[in-house]
């Protein structure tokens, strides 16, 4: 299925690439009169001490005004924010004028609490507008948001505000998942109470879902204090372009997490050209993310992208297959959504359900689907486009870079796409691929570590928060002989220029000596029609050094038999036999009905590799369902 057609850029998208390699200075210059800027900025790029990177130096801008006031006099009484809630089955509109307004009162808030430009304000909440409220107040008065997500546990987010100091934490009563509360008050008190620094302050938004304790002095109530400064007026508080806008942490799938510390000016901007030339964002029309504001899809496409462009974008609180796998489409349908973005692994999901809910709802607003986070396989890339009849673009990125390094720019120009390939490097990245010992480019469809030239572009991020060295020493100290970012992914160029991305340079096995990428043993499993999803780990082997081990997950709902079990293994291996050859071949195949994931869908590979050598999984803090790992060591037995 993979298209044969050469890639046939008519030199749109070639053009504008290498304006952005060959000159950008002069190619960011030109890209930032997409925003508003309060005071112009002296020099496009200063990158006299790399590999650290200020862009638009002397400039002053603030996020918020380009998210919200620049928009009041053309889309005022526009949608802005359309809060779904399939949780606590509620919808709320808010206009743009509603929104400036609403900032406005949580930018009161946290004043009133001393928060003060470059103060870290950290947000611990559920997926309601009051977040997206805090978010944008923070940006507004130059506060340094630190969003954490609402499902990490007290000692993931003991560690956060251990590393980020906010003087005020933003938090709510509960989240709710699968229509159930999940309390938040608890174990926002219990990482408090770990921690050794302590917040002054604690904003409670009370959505009555759990009683909570309230800590005298220290805790205030959202609501409350809304009605007391329902009038407030805060002006935007001009900030340099190279201030700090935020902290995020990693995902952590591979280790500890790193906070990514991002600007403001190169952020805005980098996101309004994404806006444009990736994902066709018309102001006037709605944008729906259904990502979480915890991860980086979540600030730079429900929240900042979408809303600098001038667009709706919708908040969604729910599951994808509650109350059925209808909903995202019914969203779709009821606010001509234009532009969804989502997961591979969300559309699996959607996969094991009944397909007659992908064409019950009109779709005709929708331009396209844009998934990310991780490698996209032909079947389900295949089935999800054949569903709903849209284009899928898939698109390659990473918390630390902020926006896609490999997408097909549909904006800037309609070339077609490669199954199973994120497409070809976005405008600004010098993407190249490179030995890992010599930090040569490979040849063409040679596998290699997929690198970035510096200086990055703008929105990526500035460093490590707190640590300079980290990020010197993290990213940029893989090869020896030369400064190139690492993105500790294997990947490969082909012929056309296309990128293929094979999985992280930490998931590799050695079989008897043949070096296998997981990833690539796991598209060969995918293509076997009866598998929904798999997870393939490297395990001690005393004759083979290591041996593949897949767990897979079928599409069925029934339970296999002990002889079709066997008897599907033995397909699965044949399969993988065909196309990778015997020594890929997995030793062997077990089927779960759940595979280990970080809540941001991401496999934790070396999780089960740790179980299955009977080793201790680690910090499980981050996992979706712990019953997951349950069901790899029951497999196992
Ligand atoms: P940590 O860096 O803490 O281990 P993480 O890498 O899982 O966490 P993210 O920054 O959210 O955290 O994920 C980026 C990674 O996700 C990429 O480096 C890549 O491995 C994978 N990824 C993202 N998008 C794609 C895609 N379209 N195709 C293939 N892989 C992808
Ligand atoms: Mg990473």
């Amino acid at each position: 299925m993979v298209e044969q057609a050469k890639h046939q850029s008519n030199g749109t998208y070639q053009n504008l690439y290498d304006e952005s390699i060959r000159n950008p200075k002069g190619f960011w210059a030109r890209q930032a009169d997409l925003i508003h800027w309060q005071k112009p900025f002296e020099k496009v790029l200063d990158d006299s001490k790399p590999p650290f990177a200020d862009w638009y130096v002397g400039g002053e801008t603030n996020l918020c005004y380009n998210a919200v006031d620049r928009h009041l006099d053309q889309l005022g009484d526009k949608p802005a924010l359309i809060y779904v809630s399939t949780e606590v089955n509620q919808e709320k509109v808010y206009t743009f004028r509603q929104l400036h307004q609403e900032v406005q009162i949580a930018a009161a808030m946290l004043q009133k609490m001393g928060v003060k430009k470059g103060d870290r304000v950290l947000i611990y909440m559920p997926m309601i507008p009051e977040a997206t409220f805090a978010m944008l107040a923070c940006a507004r008065i130059g506060a340094i948001h630190s969003v954490v997500f609402g499902g990490f546990a007290s000692h993931s987010l003991a560690s956060r505000i251990e590393d980020a100091k906010p003087k005020v934490i933003v938090s709510a009563d509960a989240g709710s998942r699968a229509g159930k509360a999940v309390a938040y008050k608890p174990l926002l008190d219990e990482a408090i109470a770990r921690s050794s620094y302590k917040p002054g302050h604690v904003l409670m938004v009370n959505r009555g879902l759990v009683p909570f304790d309230t800590v005298k002095g220290r805790d205030h109530d959202y609501a409350a204090l809304r009605k007391e400064l329902a009038t407030a007026k805060v002006p935007v508080t001009w900030l340099e372009a190279t201030d700090t806008s935020y902290i995020l942490y990693t995902s952590g799938t591979t280790g500890k997490p790193k906070g990514v510390q991002r600007d403001v000016g190169g952020y805005a901007v980098a996101l309004a050209a994404s806006m444009k030339y990736i994902f066709m964002g018309e102001k006037g029309k709605t944008f729906f993310a259904t990502s979480d504001i915890g991860w980086v899809v979540g600030h730079s496409y429900i929240i900042y992208g979408p809303l600098i462009a001038g667009m709706a974008t919708v908040m969604y609180e729910g599951l994808p297959i509650r109350p059925d796998a209808g909903i995202w489409w019914k969203i779709v349908q009821d606010h001509k959504v234009s532009v969804l973005f989502s997961a591979p692994t969300a559309v699996r999901v959607l996969k094991k359900q009944d397909p007659a809910y992908l064409s019950k709802y009109d779709l005709s607003s929708l331009k396209a689907l844009f998934l990310a986070g991780e490698p996209l396989d032909e079947t389900t890339s295949d089935w999800i486009s054949g569903a709903i009849g849209k284009p899928i673009v898939d698109n390659y990125w990473q918390t630390e870079t902020g926006w896609p390094i490999l997408a097909i720019q549909r904006g800037v120009e309609e070339m077609p796409g490669k199954l199973g390939s994120p497409g070809v490097p976005v405008f600004g990245f010098n993407v190249n691929v490179l030995n890992e010992d010599t930090a040569q480019p490979c040849r063409t469809n040679e596998k290699g570590v997929v690198a970035i030239e510096g200086p990055l572009p703008p929105g990526c991020m500035q460093t490590v928060w707190g640590d300079d060295e980290r990020f010197v020493k993290t990213y940029w100290s893989s090869f020896k002989t030369r400064q190139v970012y690492s993105t500790f992914d294997w990947g490969i160029r082909d012929e056309d220029g296309y990128f293929f991305i094979l999985g992280r340079t930490d998931d590799v096995i050695n079989v008897a000596g043949h070096r296998l990428g997981t990833r690539e043993i796991e598209e060969s499993i995918s293509s076997h029609p009866a598998v929904a999803e798999v997870a393939v780990v490297g395990v001690a082997d005393q004759v083979k050094g290591q041996v593949a081990v897949a767990f897979a997950i079928l599409k069925s709902a029934d339970a296999v038999n002990e002889t079709q079990a066997k008897t599907l293994e033995a397909e699965i291996m044949k399969v993988v036999d065909s196309q990778l050859g015997a020594v890929a071949r997995p030793a062997r195949v077990y089927f779960v009905n759940v595979l280990p994931k970080t809540r941001s869908g991401k496999l934790l590979r070396r999780s089960i590799q740790a179980v299955c050598e009977g080793r201790d999984p680690g910090d499980m803090t981050t996992i979706e369902d712990p019953t997951a790992l349950a069901q790899i060591k029951n497999a196992m037995a």
